[in-house]
């Protein structure tokens, strides 16, 4: 590890170690900008930022409130420096939709304000465990009254379209009038990217007494978003309560004035549906009222209890435990929350960069989804991971026209994209990057291996390989002099800072994986079921001919390696570069993304983010581990680990090749990223790549995990200061849990009749006569 990266750890923790929460102690404006992402809530559906109820007393450059529907963009025009034909003509970035969460409190006139009077007492803390997010302050206005604010909020998991929000204040030491001035505040705008910031108009709005709603449409798209707010009032808190409202085009103020009575608890319950729609003609009101009636029958305690339940069985799956590392517990509760926050559910949405917690990235999904994410859900909840697949089968026809685009066969998938259209207007930094096909393809084969869900394979699955795989049949070529060879000329692998290169190996071997995969399902499913195979292959003209000739590209590809050095290549020019390590680049440059022009990066052999290393860890089976070695030796010192998909796949191919130390730190790097914002930008929204990265730095890295051809594999080891990890997996309608301890690895099957794999060399069989097995390592 490099000194620059290993100086990273040594950073203090912003949070205390917790093994179900992370807690805020202090409001403190410096800290308010990436508190707001740490405690960001979602559902897949819709993402609302760690924001304060009341209005946020810092300067604006400390704070960018934000309510997004995944999915939900505006689109304008992209400007280029320069034109060239073909170039993607409309974006598309998530909007900042109306804020349902703003509540503001005053003491007679006095309205809370955190920067003025004291506080006595003041915690913020995500329940992990639970799912809410609750905040407790004692403050004591200018004039000396002393009140107490407790405010749990939560996105339910169970209903993708409510919100809500519980506000409890107790008088400490007085009794007054308390007005709470709770809105819905429509009047917003983005704060990136996009040039016309406000991006909604208002088309209707209506108010009464302690219910209202606004309905949004997006200027530049025909997304409509309808917002229903309802208030519940305790018994109690009704009978003193008067309630007024204002109201303007764009925003609805309820006001609840209470004489308060010295220690008595007012609580005001603040229930919010949210429901949109994508065509012009439709309209979300009805939807989201409904969701809110049903929601205030409920009721706001038994949405927690909803929310407490679906948390638990999501634990149930995905919880990874750890014994003797108490900041790694923590950060894995953490990334796992907020990988599931950030899922789209519905087929039609998939997980951006940043999740639903911020507008960086404008909202877009990349190849971070199948190649990070991904595999998360397929080993632990299929059923996500399905719909995540979905997604991208749902935007086959757009892949098309993609690839069309580029005067190619079959699917190109966009590089940045919300709607299924490329979205990037940086070709070099998008479009090129090819090897999304072949990434998406090794998805659908791996969610398939782990699940069998032939269903999906024969209707949707199939498609997809092929279409992928047509691509690359007609972006390479054979070329004279590489042996007449089947070469790919002008791409770009994962490392994106060296784009336009020739045969990059990553993209070659992928691209390889997709043809054979592609004939492979092909033929399985000819056989299996012909009457499927038959549907599939009239619909998008397969023919046998054209499964030879993928056969034929697929043996022919140029598969690089570097006879002198014995090393793979990362492409055809990377070792004729100017050599250079990281450690002798001056820290201040770093990273070189932000620092140095993009012809000079070129210049150099160095690497931003994992390339071939990645190619030793997704076709690992095809590699030696002296391979493995030699190219961690070449290409380690020459990465930046600039984008924070990185560091993880050192730390598996580092624990593979029993580098432990390198091991350990990428994996406290990847693990910990966010929480203690080691890049400094996690205000941006959070890193969602990397979190499904720790994720498989555990299961892959330090449990050896592997899946190839079928068949699963470990070799684990227990890294050095832990006691004992434990995680569970499902494999084959199955689910097994992994204990890892100093000198022994149990197996057990949870559920499900047998799972087989391999335990180093040792063929292990969990069966009801054999449920658990335990096994020196
Ligand atoms: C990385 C890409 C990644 C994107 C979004 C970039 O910095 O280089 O690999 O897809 O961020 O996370």
């Amino acid at each position: 590890m490099r000194k620059y990266h290993a100086k990273k750890l040594d950073k203090e923790a912003l949070y205390p170690y917790q093994p179900w929460k992370i807690t805020e102690q202090e409001f403190l404006i410096n800290t308010n900008h990436h508190n707001e992402a740490i405690f960001s809530l979602g559902n897949g559906y819709m993402g609302l930022r760690g924001t304060l109820e009341e209005d946020y007393p810092g300067s604006e450059d400390t704070t960018t409130p934000g309510f997004y529907i995944n999915g939900v963009y505006a689109s304008e025009k992209i400007i280029y420096g320069e034109e060239a034909p073909n170039l993607p003509q409309k974006g598309q970035t998530i909007v900042n939709l109306a804020d349902w969460s703003e509540i503001n409190l005053y003491i007679n006139e006095e309205k809370l304000n955190l920067l003025k009077g004291k506080i006595h007492d003041y915690k913020r803390e995500l329940d992990l465990k639970q799912g809410l997010l609750r905040r407790k302050i004692i403050w004591e206005d200018r004039q000396g009254r002393k009140i107490e604010i407790k405010i749990t909020r939560l996105i339910s998991l169970s209903r993708e379209h409510i919100g809500a929000i519980r506000y409890q204040f107790k008088a400490i030491n007085f009794s007054g009038k308390i007005s709470v001035n709770s809105a819905l505040n429509g009047d917003v705008r983005n704060h990136h990217n996009l040039r016309e910031k406000r991006a909604l108009e208002v088309i209707e709005s209506k108010t009464d007494t302690n219910t209202g709603h606004l309905l949004h449409k997006v200027k530049t798209s025909n997304f409509k978003v309808a917002y229903v707010v309802e208030h519940l009032l305790d018994e109690y808190s009704k009978d003193n309560c008067e309630i007024s409202k204002r109201s303007s085009d764009n925003r609805i103020d309820w006001i609840f004035e209470i004489s308060a009575v010295e220690g008595e608890e007012y609580t005001i319950d603040k229930i919010v549906g949210i429901n949109h729609c994508k065509e012009e003609a439709e309209n979300p009101l009805s939807a989201a009222r409904a969701s809110v009636a049903r929601a205030s029958i409920t009721g706001f305690e038994n949405l927690v209890e909803e929310q407490a339940e679906f948390m638990s069985g999501y634990w149930q799956d995905v919880d990874v435990k750890i014994e003797g590392a108490e900041a790694l517990q923590q950060a894995f509760r953490f990334n796992a929350f907020h990988i599931l926050q950030a899922a789209g559910k519905d087929g039609q949405t998939s997980v951006a960069a940043k999740g639903i917690s911020g507008e960086h990235y404008e909202g877009h999904y990349f190849w971070d989804t199948e190649s990070y994410i991904l595999p998360f859900f397929a080993f632990q909840r299929p059923e996500v991971a399905r719909n995540l697949l979905l997604y991208r089968y749902n935007t086959l026809d757009k892949a098309k026209k993609n690839a069309d685009r580029m005067r190619l066969n079959g699917a190109l998938y966009p590089w940045r994209t919300i709607n299924g259209e490329e979205a990037s207007g940086f070709f070099m930094g998008s479009t090129v990057q090819y090897h999304i096909n072949a990434d998406i393809a090794y998805a659908v084969n791996l969610y398939y291996q782990v699940s069998r869900d032939q269903e999906f394979m024969e209707n949707y699955g199939l498609e997809i390989l092929i279409e992928t795989a047509r691509m690359w049949l007609s972006l390479g070529s054979y070329i004279p002099m590489r042996d007449n060879k089947f070469c790919f000329n002008e791409v770009c692998g994962p490392d994106e800072y060296k784009p336009g290169v020739n045969n990059n190996a990553y993209t070659n071997y992928m691209a390889k994986f997709n043809l054979d995969i592609a004939i492979k399902m092909a033929e399985i499913i000819k056989d299996k079921s012909p009457e499927k195979y038959k549907r599939v292959a009239e619909k998008i003209d397969l023919t046998d001919n054209e499964i030879d000739r993928m056969r034929e590209v697929a043996e022919d590809i140029y598969l690089p390696y570097n006879e002198e050095l014995e090393i793979t290549p990362q492409d055809d020019s990377f070792l004729y570069k100017n050599p250079i390590e990281v450690d002798n680049i001056p820290e201040a440059e770093l990273p070189l993304v932000k620092n140095w022009h993009p012809l000079i990066i070129w210049r150099y052999q160095v690497i931003k983010q994992a390339d071939v290393l990645l190619l030793m860890l997704q076709l690992g089976d095809q590699f030696s581990r002296d391979l493995k070695i030699r190219n961690y030796d070449y290409y380690e010192p020459k990465t930046t680990h600039d984008s924070s998909l990185s560091p993880a796949i050192y730390s598996i191919l580092a624990s593979e090749i029993g580098y432990k130390n390198q091991s350990y730190n990428y994996f406290m790097q990847t693990a910990r990223l966010d929480l203690d914002d080691f890049n400094e930008n996690v205000y941006q929204g959070v890193h969602t790549a990397c979190m499904g990265g720790t994720w498989l730095a555990l299961v892959q890295g330090f449990a050896g995990m592997r899946m190839f051809n079928n068949k699963l594999y470990f070799h684990p080891h227990l890294p050095d200061g832990w006691d004992k990890y434990q995680f569970r997996l499902r494999f084959k309608g199955s689910q097994i849990e992994v204990t890892v301890k100093e000198n022994e690895a149990k197996y057990m099957l949870l559920a499900g009749e047998k799972v087989e794999f391999k335990h180093y060399d040792q063929l292990v069989v969990l069966e009801e006569s054999n449920l658990c097995q335990e096994l020196e390592i």
